[in-house]
């Protein structure tokens, strides 16, 4: 198994949420990391809208990841990460 915080320097991982897989039945949002299998992407919200944000960090490794979908759940993603700049 990789260290914790492993991937906080990492660049940031472009990923469909409607691919990875869920952590639990329990959550539409939370995601098991693709990167370590281990942590959870649990799916940020803005502060101060509570809107979706596309951008999201591994609760184990740190690996920051981008989000590509328009919708998560449902509900419409705000894209304050480029897509564009990510690199995959
Ligand atoms: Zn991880």
């Amino acid at each position: 198994m990789i260290e914790r915080g492993a991937n906080i320097k990492k660049l940031p991982l472009l990923v469909r949420h409607t691919d990875l897989e869920r952590f639990s039945t329990e959550s539409a949002y939370r995601s098991r990391c693709p990167e370590c299998n281990t942590g959870i992407l649990l799916v940020n919200r803005d502060q101060v809208t509570f809107s979706l944000i596309n951008v999201d960090r591994c609760t184990y490794c740190g690996q920051l990841v981008v989000y590509t979908d328009k919708f998560i759940a449902g509900e419409p993603v705000l894209d304050i990460h480029s897509t564009k700049s990510a690199s995959k």
